[in-house]
Formats: C-alpha cells, structure tokens, sequence
C-alpha cells in the first residue's frame, strides 16, 4: 500500500528531501510498544526495531519514535523487518509527563490533524472538562472538533451545544448519537482522505461505540505481530492506526485518551483567550484580578459579559502550568515553548486562512 494512503503529504515529502538518506525508505509508525514497533510504507507493513544511534540520542523522550511518527527505515531481510534510523521533524505531537520522580515527556500521538474531543450529552455532561482537552488540543498543533455524543439521551442537545460554544470560541460542534446514528454528516466531514485523527474524552462518553461506527462495520483485520524486543522479551502488539472507509486514519492508541498537561501555556492562552485580552485591558500589567481597581476582567463579570468559573477554570489550569514549570530544566522549556510558537503560529494562520476561505 502507498505511502499516500499512510496519509504522507507535501510536508514530509519536503522534510524527506533536505537530506540524503542512502538505503533508506519512508515509512510511518502504525503501532508501538516498548522496545518494538510496527511500521507501514510502500513495501507493505513488518515489525522494526530502533537503530543503535536513535536509541542513544532517543533515551525514550520526545525523540522516541511513537504511533503516528513518519520515520526513515532501512529495510531488511527482504523487506520483512526493518531498522529505524530517524524520525522525520512532527507536524504536530500529543506529550503527557511520564509518570515517575523525575518529569519526561513521553509522545503519545505524532502526527494528528484531527483531535475530536467527545464528550456526553446525558448527565455527566461538563463544558469544563472539554476545556482542559481543548488546551492540550491547541498545544499539540492538531485541530480540534468537539464531538457531543448521547443526544439520544438528552432533552435539549442544542441548548447543551450552545453552552459548551461558549467555551470553546470558534471550534467546530457537533452534536451526535453513536447510538442512533444522529448527526453523523457533520462528523465525517473531518474525516479527509490521509488526515489522521484520534478521540480523546473521558471513559464513558462512547468513544469506542463512535469507533465502531465510523468504521463502517468494516471488519478491521487486526494484524498482530510478535517479536522478540532488543532484550529478547516476546511482546505481541496490534495496529494503532485504522483506515477508514473514506481513507482518512483513526489512531488509537493505549494511554492517549488520559492525557495529562504539558507545558500548555500557548494552548491556554488559545483557550481562554477571551480572558487574555481582556486582561491586557486592566490597569495595571501585574493586575490578580481580585479586587484592584480598573480591572477589566472583574468588570467583564459584573456585567455579565464573562462567567466567573471561566476565570476559576483558567486560574486553575495556570497553577498546573506554574507547578509544571518549576519542575522542568529552563533549557528544555526554552525549546519547548519555542517550537510551540511556531507550531502555533501555524495553527493560527490556518484558522485566518480557514476563515478566509
Ligand atoms: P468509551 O469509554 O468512551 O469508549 O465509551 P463506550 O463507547 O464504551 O460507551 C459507554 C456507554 O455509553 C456504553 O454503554 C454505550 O452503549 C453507551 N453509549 C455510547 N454512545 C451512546 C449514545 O449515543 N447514546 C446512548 N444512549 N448511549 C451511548
Ligand atoms: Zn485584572
């Protein structure tokens, strides 16, 4: 199967050609675990292994290939197993903190469009919650779109979806029942050829049901691949990446779905950036928005213009932010909060383009 229907694409086409890669071919990350991962390209699919080189440089950060990552592979034993010798720069990236006394980063998804982020019409129903996945959404460079499920089970889904706009400035909602199949149109709109997506939403709120179907019933053949990792443990992993019936690419993989804040503070200021603005406005730049005169941000909810539990919310979400940021090496973060200003000056410039179009 060609790499196009890997969902390769003029951006790695160019990434691929600054460089010479001798005996080396394309190829995309379709499933990972541990030390062993499952590779998908123009010679078909076969396990590989991470090449002696990448392994030092890697250490298991963020330059560790994951699920979604277009690497380059060097092909063996007639194409039946491969060696990854590099992985192409991401377009965008999913991180969570890894769990542990010292704070990593560790890439759950690489390379996702599309996050829709669902969640459930019936009584759990929480715009809050939506919002700590917005964050991360913008932070990762994917785009997101708010999937509310369950509308089967609720009395007025509508009225929920205006509630939940307001929080989310701008992104796309749509309100849907995996169970009924109610307002799937305006689902598979995102669903583009070669565009990858993943769903994230807490347990519960249907997304596997979702899954199923956008599968279309179509019978998914699990390929199973078993290896001995690089300390000869046997391992057994499943494809992480599913092509639809309308060729665009669900990644599903372990873990995504809890995902945790990362140094989001470009996608926090997205989020909330009805509050940023009207920060900007108070008078003096230091302003707690508590009790100092001239706060614009106080005078918003007195008049009703800004609901206090967005100002909570967004309060909250910085002390994450602010604990996080205590904990990581400066150096590291510098990179880090750099490569995000350009992810996100890309992210804005589709948006201007988007409405421009
Ligand atoms: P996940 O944990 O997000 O993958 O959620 P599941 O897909 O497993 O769904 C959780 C429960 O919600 C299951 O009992 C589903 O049958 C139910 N469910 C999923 N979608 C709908 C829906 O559109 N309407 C209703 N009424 N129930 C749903
Ligand atoms: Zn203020």
């Amino acid at each position: 199967m060609s790499i196009l229907r890997w969902g390769w694409n003029d951006y790695f086409e160019a990434v691929w050609k600054k460089e010479e890669r001798e005996n080396a071919v394309p190829a995309r990350v379709v499933a990972q675990s541990r030390g062993i991962w499952q590779v998908a390209g123009d010679f078909g699919e076969c396990p590989a292994d991470a090449a002696g080189k990448l392994r030092l440089a890697a250490e298991e950060g963020a330059d560790w290939p994951a699920v979604g990552d277009w690497v380059a592979v060097e092909l063996r034993d007639g194409g039946s197993a491969a060696l990854i010798q590099e992985v192409l720069r991401r377009q965008s990236q999913f991180i969570r903190k890894m769990a542990g006394k010292k704070i990593a980063e560790q890439v759950m998804a690489a390379n996702v469009d599309t996050a829709l982020l669902v969640s459930a019409l019936d009584g759990d129903f929480n715009p809050r919650r939506v919002e700590r996945y917005l964050t991360q959404c913008w932070e990762s460079g994917a785009k997101p779109v708010i999937v509310l499920n369950k509308a089967d089970a609720c009395e007025r889904p509508h009225e929920k979806a205006d509630e939940m706009q307001k929080v989310a400035l701008g992104v796309p909602v749509c309100v849907v029942s995996a169970k009924t199949g109610l307002g799937f149109d305006a689902v598979e709109k995102f669903l583009v050829q070669g565009q990858t997506l993943v769903l994230l939403g807490s347990s519960g709120v249907g997304k596997s049901t979702i899954v199923n179907r956008l599968m279309d019933r179509t019978i998914q053949e699990v390929q199973e691949v078993r290896e001995s990792d690089s300390r000869g443990r046997h391992t057994t992993i499943s494809r992480q990446i599913f092509i639809l019936p309308g060729g665009a690419l669900l990644m599903d993989t372990p873990g995504l779905r809890e995902l945790q804040l990362w140094d989001a503070e470009e996608g926090l200021a997205q989020t909330f950036s009805d509050i940023e603005s009207l920060a900007a406005q108070c008078r003096f730049s230091d302003c707690n928005h508590t009790t100092e005169p001239g706060c614009a941000v106080q005078a918003a909810i007195k008049a009703g213009a800004l609901e206090d539990w967005r100002l909570a919310n967004w309060r909250k979400l910085q002390r994450e932010q602010e604990f996080l940021r205590r904990k990581i090496d400066p150096e590291a973060r510098h990179d880090e909060r750099q490569r995000v200003k350009v992810l996100m000056r890309g992210v804005r410039q589709m948006y201007r383009d988007r409405k421009k179009g």
